[in-house]
């Protein structure tokens, strides 16, 4: 005979019994000396036949346990998301094959946006300025910038979502099923998990969220590399830009347009990434390491920068951008990477999620809190990842995107040169994303106006040409069937 129940844990101060048929029920109230505080989650995220169903039951074992909301992913997305939505009282569970393992990108933002965004306090290196350079000569822009510690930044957040009652959970999600009661996860090794919603942040190319129809997205490509130097470098000023020529090699390389960034990350170290900003390749991303790797060589021996020994790290970067947008009629959410939330056109990303997630988290919030049952996709919820506005936003940033890609080094640099003549306000709401779309359009106007015949022409043309429609016909917001 079966025992009735096999299991319980308690959560704050419900107790949650396991039934032997899979079933777990909640919502009793249990006295104070047996709850178990310590660990209140990690039992409901572990898969249920790890502790005390037989394996060969593990189908019917498939309850909905006490996760709520599952998030796949524990890169900066879904860790920025689930502490959010922990802070609002959603149980909250973490998924991800390796969740603890050190994020590989080295994650820069400007100064202001850190502050603003309460980032400040996980800065290892800020610079009170920075420039960019162009065949007319250095442009000093009066705007901080900021890189940041992200590991610790990852390890406190990964302790404050645990502190709050959230779980880590190591899997690899490898289908997604919706069904009347909530979702089902299944992972590469068997685990089956369930829970009422999930949001898929595994990053860019996800496998889990349909995007709209469109164009295969540009790349952003860019090798980087650590030296010690010899030469005392000044502190007080990042690189963010610098589109001066190499020299005549350029043109054996088969590169696109290429621009340099540079981070000095103290007196003898500098950090600095040979960089594609985007472009449609013609062969896969990382066949371009090679040539990048030699171009960022030729320019760092031809500004005179001395480096000691071997460099002491490598970073090797490859972003879609413009990645069409998901698609709002799904059950599956998304959000990051995953969302196509990198800004086409600079390859940022964290501040777009730092931004939108305690709105997301609200709208997860409010929908748990009166949930019934999970009918179709939640509107509200997609509509706070990406609002009608950001949508008409990110199809301008789409159209520029456009534009970039199809603009030679030296239009590049005149473009760029004549970008930052805008006024402060004007270039700073365009690289953040802020700005919003009347005054993108503005901005945008303004520059259509300032720029070169030959780039106006070119402009112009695509404006009225496919680019153009395409942007036209995406400004009522995400897609639906
Ligand atoms: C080298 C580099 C430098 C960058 N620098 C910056 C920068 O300075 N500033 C900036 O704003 N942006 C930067 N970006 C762009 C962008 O911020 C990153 O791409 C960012 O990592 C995307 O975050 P994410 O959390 O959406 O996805 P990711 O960081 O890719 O995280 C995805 C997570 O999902 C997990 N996962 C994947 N598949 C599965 C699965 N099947 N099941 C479970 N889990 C899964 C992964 O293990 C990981 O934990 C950079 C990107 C690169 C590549």
């Amino acid at each position: 005979m079966q025992a009735p129940f096999v299991d319980w844990l308690t959560l704050g101060s419900e107790l949650f019994f396991q039934l032997s048929s899979g079933r777990l029920l909640t919502h009793l109230e249990v006295s104070p000396e047996l709850r178990t505080d310590a660990a209140p989650l990690a039992w409901a995220a572990r898969p249920v036949h790890a502790r005390g169903v037989r394996a060969a039951d593990r189908s019917s074992a498939t309850t909905i346990a006490a996760t709520q909301l599952w998030i796949v992913g524990a890169g900066p997305a879904g860790l920025a998301l689930a502490e959010a939505c922990v802070a609002r009282g959603v149980r909250v569970s973490v998924l991800a094959p390796d969740p603890r393992a050190a994020w590989r990108p080295n994650y820069a933002m400007w100064l202001d946006d850190a502050t603003s965004l309460g980032v400040e306090p996980y800065l290892a290196h800020r610079w009170p300025g920075t420039t960019a350079r162009f065949a007319a000569g250095p442009r000093p822009l009066d705007r901080g910038y900021a890189l940041l510690d992200d590991r610790r930044w990852q390890l406190e957040s990964l302790a404050r979502i645990e502190r709050a009652g959230g779980s880590i959970v190591a899997g690899t999600l490898a289908a997604i099923d919706h069904d009347d009661e909530g979702v089902q996860l299944d992972c590469d090794d068997g685990q089956r998990l369930r829970g009422q919603l999930v949001v898929d942040a595994t990053g860019h190319g996800s496998r889990f969220v349909a995007l709209e129809a469109g164009p295969a997205p540009a790349y952003q490509v860019a090798w980087g590399e650590q030296w010690a130097v010899e030469k005392e470098l000044e502190l007080d000023r990042a690189t963010f830009m610098d589109w001066s020529s190499t020299g005549a090699a350029e043109s054996d390389e088969s590169l696109p347009p290429t621009f340099c960034y540079a981070l000095p990350l103290a007196r003898d170290r500098l950090f600095a990434e040979e960089t594609v900003l985007a472009a449609r390749l013609d062969h896969a991303p990382a066949s371009y390491f090679p040539a990048l790797r030699r171009r960022l060589d030729r320019r760092l021996e031809l500004q005179g920068v001395g480096r000691i020994g071997e460099p002491l790290e490598l970073e090797r970067c490859v972003i879609p951008m413009g990645a069409a947008l998901p698609r709002a009629d799904q059950r599956t959410l998304a959000f990051g990477g995953a969302a196509s939330m990198v800004h086409p056109a600079t390859g940022y990303l964290l501040t777009t999620v730092l931004r939108r997630r305690a709105r997301v988290a609200d709208a997860i919030a409010t929908e748990l809190g009166h949930w019934v049952s999970p009918g179709g996709p939640s509107r509200r919820i997609w509509q706070a990842i990406w609002t009608p506005a950001e949508v008409r936003a990110w199809r301008l940033y789409s159209f520029g995107l456009e534009i970039i890609c199809a603009l030679d080094r030296a239009a590049l640099d005149r473009f760029f040169a004549e970008f930052f003549e805008l006024p402060d306000h004007c270039w700073r709401g365009f690289v953040s994303g802020t700005a919003p779309t009347p005054e993108l359009m503005a901005t945008m106007l303004r520059y259509f106006a300032s720029v070169p015949a030959p780039i106006r022409a070119r402009l112009g043309s695509a404006l009225f040409g496919r680019e153009g429609l395409r942007m036209l016909r995406g400004f009522g917001g995400l897609q639906r069937s």
